[in-house]
């Protein structure tokens, strides 16, 4: 078989595709299950079937307000004179049985009395004193939900492996299940690297900056439901890289780091990585966020993104996230990608795989239209915020003219519906 990380032929570099099939062939979904409440799982991964242990609805009940009846009731023609014998509400069911030439007046949600078999709205019909007049065209066996219409006991509702969303959680309450059990959240440990960072808690002097890129990726991880340990900021010193290095691999099942990993002296984390660890492969072909590292130390997995605000975000969304994904025992559902109408020209150099950021809109037509956001290079972060979008360049792409179709990639929707 061959290696998905050491391709046989083709160049050193790897494209995303290639280095994604190598990072997910890596990694594993973490051990270990919790049981816990409802309110708690949103986000979490079920870690068991969920089979209906009760028919739903429970009982067949009315889906408008209007008047139960028994469809031999009404004539074939004309308008059908039916006695209110009385009344069905939701919580208080009738608890009579009809007779012939009877019906209930019954509100949604209310229990079908026994003999009835049909509800006509309440919109359709005139009431006469106790009686109502059902008109011939009214149609029978209508306006219930049947029991066990939605759901039959025993019927598998949610398989292991879903990413719990609010839909689930509700379907779940109403199947009377209070808890469940879910996979153990990963926990990833992650840490800055730079002698030019700064903690926001102090000034900045001349040539230093703040620390931004621990906030992005907290953000990052926060939104996929991680643990998420923040180990702070360290220097380009090889002992001290070291030793957070491996302090994170004992407390975590992934170790995040930016900064270094680039060819300059001052990138220390993959020489260092060298020594303690393994290293799988350190360059993708993609913009931004060529230089990546991918390996291993003890039994964390371990990625060092580069240094640069946007490439941080841009690796950590193509790259780290479906790793995470799989880690957190869910299927890393297919991307979602869109073609839309590109506003202006981009310009790109053929070789790399091309995230631009940008705004997807659409016109008063119903057209997808896409902005790129402008200058591109991976320090700016601002105009990473202002975005909602990556258009997606394939590698040998020379760019786009105004007015090009282009393929996109919106940046929300993957985070809440996976
Ligand atoms: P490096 O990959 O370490 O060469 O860093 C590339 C660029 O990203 C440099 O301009 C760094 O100053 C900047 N950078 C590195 N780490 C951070 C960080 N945590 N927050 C903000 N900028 C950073
Ligand atoms: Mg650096």
């Amino acid at each position: 078989m061959t290696d998905p990380c050491h391709p046989q032929s083709g160049p050193k570099v790897l494209s995303l595709k290639q280095a994604l099939d190598c990072i997910l062939a890596h990694v594993a979904p973490v051990t270990g299950d919790e049981q816990i409440l409802l309110k708690d799982c949103p986000g979490r991964v079920l870690h068991q079937n969920i089979y209906s242990p009760v028919d739903i609805p429970q009982d067949s009940q009315s889906s408008m307000d209007g008047y139960a009846f028994n469809s031999a009731d009404l004539k074939t023609d004309g308008v059908s004179r039916l006695t209110i014998a009385g009344i069905s509400w939701a919580g208080r069911p009738y608890t009579g049985t009809l007779k012939t030439g009877e019906c209930v007046r019954i509100f949604t949600g209310a229990l079908i009395p026994d003999k009835a078999d049909s509800v006509v709205i309440q919109e359709n019909v005139l009431t006469r004193a106790k009686a109502v007049e059902i008109p011939s065209r009214t149609r029978v066996l209508d306006n219930i939900r049947l029991r066990g219409d939605e759901l039959r006991q025993g019927a598998l509702v949610l398989k292991k492996g879903k990413r719990l969303g609010p839909a689930d959680i509700g379907v779940l309450a109403s199947l009377g299940i209070a808890d469940i059990k879910v996979r153990r959240k990963p926990r990833v440990a992650f840490f800055s690297t730079g002698d030019e960072l700064v903690p926001l808690d102090r000034q900045i002097q001349a040539g230093q900056i703040y620390d931004s890129n621990r906030y992005t990726l907290y953000g990052l991880l926060d939104a996929i439901g991680i643990e998420a340990l923040d180990l702070g900021t360290v220097g380009d010193q090889d002992n001290a890289i070291a030793e957070a290095l491996l302090e994170a691999s004992r407390i975590s099942d992934v170790v995040i780091t930016s900064g270094g990993v680039s060819v300059g002296e001052a990138d220390r984390v993959k020489p260092v990585l060298e020594s303690i660890g393994q290293i799988e492969f350190w360059k993708i072909a993609m913009k931004p966020g060529k230089p990546l590292a991918f390996g291993q130390i003890d039994n964390a997995v371990f990625f060092g993104l580069p240094g640069n605000p946007v490439s941080v975000f841009v690796t950590f969304y193509q790259v780290v996230r479906p790793a995470l994904l799989r880690m957190m025992g869910t299927t890393v559902g297919k991307k979602v990608l869109l073609q839309a109408r590109c506003v202006s020209a981009i310009t790109k150099v053929p070789g790399r795989q091309e995230f631009q950021r940008a705004t997807l809109e659409w016109t008063e037509h119903g057209e997808a239209t896409v902005l790129p956001a402008g200058k591109q290079q991976s320090h700016n972060l601002s105009t990473m915020a202002a975005s909602n979008c990556f258009i997606v360049l394939p590698a040998d792409s020379d760019g786009a003219e105004a007015g090009d179709t282009v393929e996109v990639e919106p940046i929300d929707v993957p985070f809440h519906f996976n």
